[in-house]
């Protein structure tokens, strides 16, 4: 018997200079190593010691690679990149009626979110991000094209009360929201659920039928919460509740729940999210551009909410990144509270990786690099100009890392990303088709 006997063969090496796990401890490995054998991390520890116990045909090699979990993007609304840029500068209602929804009404269609779909999957995925939650029309065509790409999803069958393209009314939403969940249910990657729009576009009957098949069919929700002040006082006026109590007294706020924006909360009502475990995603550019408010985060975040980051639909952000919402967020709750210790560079990356996951109910199979978890990392190259020198790895990922930095994405145990350009689809492609589109878009 000799050495080689003891070594065991796995499908990726990935080293790194630094590896950042995210783990409870959040453990920060110097030359450190992840073994991945399938879809899962089997091992992560110093490089050396992972060499000794495994071989594999795809080392990818770590020097000036900083090795982390895949970023976790709670909020989109992902076909609507083909619209970024088509209406800016206005206020949400101008922008909705006359721009977004005629545009929406005009165009949508199966191909189109299908198309518009791998864009973004293709942006994400070059800026890092490993999984998203969505909420759009043609769940279909959103989950054929995120899982032909191979990336990880939640998505959202969405709801509303009034007809669209996909429906005549909720009941019709409704059933095929039950159909899309009985299709994908059980899939690896992508992982359905349902997505009434608001209190505001839901009435109080349909968002507890919605609750029911949830409930029923076992799957997540998501839903847009106290996004503006309109929206309050529209609740208020109707209901004459705030929005959060509003949906507590119709039984619809739990753990199972994903609220976008949560922007007009107030103590009340953030005391309630927290006990009540609900999930909040914080789209702060879409908040800034659309001129909604900022979020009370650093009172979410005391309170005990893990807050995570979205970066709502690209036509009111106007990209899909991650890095970017990080960054942004960081430096305007800073501000806005007066305090510069909040959101510090580790909790922003919590927000943007475990937080994230906890937030899609996903906490216990990514989030972090661990054993056992599904493999979804990524590496950055920080041998760049604006990231040199390195003396705090979190702030460098927080502050000044771009997409550009990304190199190798991975998708549970598949490489769809190698040294900066997509490999499991064609890049190229994507592109013309986009490109395509936005001419048809303008006539
Ligand atoms: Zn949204």
């Amino acid at each position: 018997m000799n050495f080689g006997d003891f070594v065991q063969t796995v499908d990726y090496i990935i080293c790194g200079d630094y590896v950042i796990t995210m783990n409870e401890k959040l453990d920060v490995i110097r030359n450190g190593a992840v073994a991945v054998k399938g879809e899962k991390i089997i091992d992560v520890g110093g490089s050396d010691e992972i060499m000794k116990k495994y071989f594999s045909g795809n080392l990818i090699e770590g020097k000036d690679r900083i090795v982390m979990p895949g970023l976790i993007n709670t909020h989109t609304h992902a076909a609507m990149v083909y619209f970024r840029g088509l209406a800016d500068d206005m206020p949400l209602k101008d922008w909705l009626e006359r721009h977004i929804w005629p545009a929406e009404n005009r165009w949508l269609s199966p191909e189109f979110v299908f198309d518009a779909t791998k864009l973004a999957c293709l942006e994400m995925l070059r800026g890092g991000v490993t999984a998203y939650n969505d909420m759009y029309f043609f769940g279909e065509s959103v989950a054929a094209s995120t899982k032909e790409i191979g990336m990880r999803a939640v998505i959202g069958a969405g709801i509303v009360d009034f007809p669209t393209k996909t429906g005549n009314s909720a009941d019709d939403y409704i059933r095929n929201a039950e159909r899309f969940i009985s299709n994908w249910k059980g899939d690896d990657l992508i992982i359905p659920c349902i997505a009434p729009h608001s209190a505001y576009a839901c009435s109080p009957e349909t968002l507890k039928k919605i609750k029911e098949t949830a409930e029923r069919l076992d799957v997540p929700l998501s839903i847009h919460l106290a996004e503006t002040e309109w929206e309050v006082g529209e609740i208020i006026s109707k209901y004459a509740k705030r929005p959060v109590e509003h949906l507590d007294a119709i039984g619809f706020l739990d753990k199972n729940v994903l609220a976008a924006h949560c922007v007009w909360v107030d103590d009340n009502e953030i005391e309630f999210l927290a006990r009540k475990n609900v999930g909040v995603s914080h789209c702060i550019e879409s908040n800034l551009k659309l001129a909604s408010g900022i979020a009370p985060v650093p009172k979410m975040l005391s309170s005990g909410i893990k807050v995570s980051f979205g970066t709502d639909g690209a036509a009111s952000n106007n990209d899909l990144s991650i890095l970017s919402e990080m960054s942004t967020a960081a430096k305007v709750h800073k501000t806005f509270s007066g305090d510069p210790t909040v959101i510090d560079a580790k909790t922003a990356l919590l927000m943007a990786t475990k937080w994230g996951a906890d937030a899609l109910g996903l906490g216990d199979r990514i989030g972090s690099i661990e054993k056992g978890k599904l493999a979804d990392i990524i590496s950055l190259d920080f041998k760049k100009p604006h990231l040199m020198p390195m003396y705090d790895v979190y702030s460098h990922i927080v502050y000044s890392a771009m997409e550009s930095d990304v190199e190798d994405v991975m998708v549970n145990g598949r490489l769809l990303v190698n040294s900066g350009r997509l490999i499991s689809a064609d890049e190229d492609e994507i592109l013309r088709k986009a490109s395509e589109w936005g001419k048809k878009i303008t006539g």
